[in-house]
C-alpha cells in the first residue's frame, strides 16, 4: 500500500539580485522534477551534501511547502484538491522529527501539554483517552510517568529528542518524516535513537522519510536509498544493492568518505580526497550545463558536459535507477559499520 506518492515534484525559489547598476531576479531550482513513493511500513533515506534540496523535497511530503510544479498524494488523496477540516484530517498521517530538539519544543510547556498538544488540537478522544495515549507514547520512546510535569530545560538533547518522537507519534500516523534527526545530538546518543527509530519502524509498521547526510545512518536504517544532487534524484536502489554495487560516481564518493565509526584510520579527509569528492555542491541558481555533477566527476566527459543524463534501470535492475552517462565502475565493499553504530 502507498502512503506517499511524489509525482514530477518540483520548488523552484524566486531570488533576487539587486545591486547599484541593476536589479535582477533569477530561479533557484532547489527540487528539480523528483517523483518517488513510499510504501506502508517501508523506510526510504534521502541522501546528499548541504544544499542538495534533501528538506525542500521533505517540507513538500510533510505538506509544510505546497510545490511548484508536481503532485503530492497523501494515503491515496491528491493533498491539493483538500482544504480546511479534510487537510487537517490528513496532516494527522504525519509526524515530523527536525533535527534540533532544542528549539522544537516550546520551553513555557511541560511534558503532558507538548505531547498532549497535537490530540487537543484535533479533538481525539477524551482526557482519559488522551492521558492514557500520552503515557503509551511515551513509553514506546522510553520515557516513563514521572516526566509528565517536567519542562523541556530539564532534558538533555537525546531526551528531548525522545519527546519530539513521541508528539510525532502521538496522533498514531501512517508517514514519520524525519530531517537529520540526529545530527543535533552528541554522538554517544545518536545510537540510542538510532536504535529508537529501527524498533519503532519494527514495532508500528510506520513508513519513513528519513533524511540524512550520514551514510553509515542510512546503511543502519534504510530499506530503500535515494541519493539527491543538486535537486535532482541521481540514484535509488534497494539499500543492500546499494551499498553493495553503488553505481553513481556521486554515491561511490559519498561512500568512499565514510567517517567509518571506531575506526579513525579509514575516516576523515584522507579518503576523501584519496576518492576525489572535491569542492563544494554549484549553487543551483545557475547549476552546471548536462550532469550537475559533471565539474566534481573524475569520469567526465564532453557528453556530461552538455547533455542531462536521462534515469535508467541500472543493469537491467528495475528496482535500481541511476542518472549518469557512465554508472558502475569501481565496485565497493559494504561499509563495516552495521554493528558499530549500535
Ligand atoms: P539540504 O537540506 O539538502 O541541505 P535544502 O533543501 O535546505 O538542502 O536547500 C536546497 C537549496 O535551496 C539551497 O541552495 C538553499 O539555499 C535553497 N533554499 C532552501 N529553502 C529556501 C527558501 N525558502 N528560499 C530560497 N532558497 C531556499
Ligand atoms: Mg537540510
Amino acid at each position: 500500500m502507498t502512503i506517499l506518492s511524489l509525482n514530477h515534484v518540483s520548488q523552484f525559489y524566486p531570488i533576487k539580485q539587486a545591486s547599484w547598476w541593476h536589479r535582477q531576479s533569477q530561479t533557484l531550482r532547489a527540487v528539480d522534477n523528483i517523483s518517488l513513493t513510499i510504501e506502508k511500513g517501508e523506510t526510504v533515506a534521502i541522501v546528499g551534501e548541504s544544499g542538495c534540496g534533501k528538506s525542500t523535497l521533505g517540507r513538500i511530503a510533510a505538506l509544510l511547502e505546497k510545490p511548484t510544479e508536481g503532485t503530492v498524494y497523501l494515503d491515496g488523496v491528491d493533498v491539493a484538491t483538500v482544504k480546511g477540516q479534510s487537510l487537517k484530517a490528513l496532516r494527522k498521517r504525519l509526524g515530523l522529527v527536525f533535527q534540533d530538539p532544542y528549539s522544537a519544543l516550546n520551553p513555557r510547556m511541560s511534558v503532558d501539554e507538548l505531547v498532549g498538544e497535537p490530540l487537543a488540537a484535533h479533538s481525539v478522544g477524551d482526557d482519559a483517552y488522551q492521558r492514557s495515549q500520552v503515557l503509551h507514547v511515551l513509553d514506546s520512546v522510553g520515557l516513563g510517568e514521572e516526566v509528565l510535569g517536567r519542562y523541556p530545560h530539564e532534558f538533555s538533547g537525546g531526551q528531548r529528542q525522545r519527546i519530539c518522537i513521541a508528539r510525532a507519534l502521538v496522533l498514531e500516523p501512517s508517514l514519520i518524516i524525519a530531517d537529520e534527526p540526529l545530527s543535533a545530538l552528541d554522538v554517544s546518543v545518536q545510537s540510542q535513537i538510532l536504535n529508537l527509530f529501527v524498533r519503532l519502524q519494527k514495532t508500528r509498521d510506520l513508513a519513513f522519510l528519513f533524511i540524512s547526510h550520514d551514510m553509515a545512518v542510512v546503511n543502519y536504517v534504510a530499506d530503500t536509498v535515494v541519493v539527491m544532487y543538486l535537486g535532482k534524484v541521481v540514484e535509488k536502489a534497494p539499500r543492500s544493492t546499494f551499498f553493495s554495487t553503488p553505481a553513481h560516481p556521486y554515491s561511490q564518493a559519498l561512500l568512499a568518505a565514510v567517517p567509518t565509526l571506531g575506526n579513525p584510520a579509514k575516516s576523515g579527509g584522507r579518503r576523501r580526497r584519496e576518492r576525489g569528492l572535491q569542492g563544494d555542491v554549484p549553487s543551483p541558481i545557475n547549476p552546471p550545463s548536462g550532469c550537475a555533477f559533471h565539474p566534481r566527476c573524475t569520469r567526465a566527459t564532453d557528453l556530461c558536459r552538455v547533455a542531462p543524463p536521462q534515469s535508467t534501470a541500472f543493469l537491467g535492475d528495475e528496482a535500481h535507477y541511476v542518472a549518469c552517462h557512465f554508472p558502475g565502475g569501481e565496485p565497493y565493499a559494504e561499509p563495516d559499520i552495521q554493528g558499530e553504530a549500535v
